[in-house]
């Protein structure tokens, strides 16, 4: 009950036309687009063949490797891949590793990473059940922005992981990751926060760093904000 769907007992052609159909008439705000629901279908019919998305992430970092492809390679301690549950529903995107994520080897460990935990908690879930990476996989020195040679050479793992997770909403947290992710360098955190932006058909929020909170606490009413229009969004589904 409840309206869930099973999607696999449905034609994908009449989802297709239907929503063809209501856009037809005017309607620009459908709760979910076309593009969502080819993800939707192709992600279930994966699913269906055995494909799994656990399997698919270690293949994606084995992939990688000792990656040498930029040369943020000589600076790391470790690769930071990214973590959590592979079937989130939820992903988060930080820009690149700090001080503690280099040398423990995962995203958001050190004190901006507590901030984004009590986040996660406070919206309802833990982080397991939420997936966290960055745009950037591995630290820059000083903790500098990433230049474009690296983002433009590490953004197809962020996007492959993107791909194999399908999250329903993704939260960026930055303009680093937000600008990367859209590739759109001109998008500015503090205008662009708080509306939904579309990637590839996900529904993506914008909101501030936890770093950024860390120096600015008087914003994170605004992320709180962000982060209750994403779980009005999830809601929903979850309540199916
Ligand atoms: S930042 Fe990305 S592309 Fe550069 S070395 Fe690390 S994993 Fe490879």
């Amino acid at each position: 009950m409840g309206g869930t769907i099973d999607v696999m007992s449905v034609d994908t052609g009449d989802i297709k036309r239907l929503l063809a159909y209501y856009q037809a008439l005017g309607f620009d705000a459908l709760p979910i687009s076309l593009q969502a629901i080819n993800n939707l279908m192709s992600d279930a019919h994966a699913e269906a063949r055995g494909v799994n998305r656990k399997s698919l992430l270690e293949e994606l970092r084995v992939h990688i490797g000792d990656c040498q492809r930029c040369k943020l390679a000589k600076h790391r301690a470790n690769l930071v891949f990214g973590a959590g549950n592979p079937y989130a529903r939820l992903m988060f995107i930080g820009e690149a590793p700090g001080k503690e994520e280099d040398l423990q080897g995962l995203p958001f460990v050190g004190d901006a990473g507590m901030l984004l935990t009590r986040l996660i908690i406070k919206m309802g879930m833990k982080r397991e059940d939420v997936y966290i990476a960055n745009i950037i996989k591995c630290r820059p020195p000083m903790n500098r922005d990433p230049e474009e040679d690296e983002l433009s050479t590490c953004r197809k793992f962020i996007e492959k992981q993107i791909q194999i997770i399908r999250p329903q909403i993704i939260m960026t947290l930055g303009r680093i990751a937000l600008q990367a992710l859209m590739e759109r360098p001109n998008l500015r955190i503090t205008s662009a926060r708080g509306r939904f932006l579309d990637y590839r058909g996900i529904p993506l929020m914008p909101t501030f760093h936890p770093a950024y909170l860390l120096r600015n606490p008087k914003d994170k009413i605004l992320t709180w904000a962000d982060a209750q229009k994403v779980m009005a969004r999830i809601a929903p589904i979850t309540s199916g």
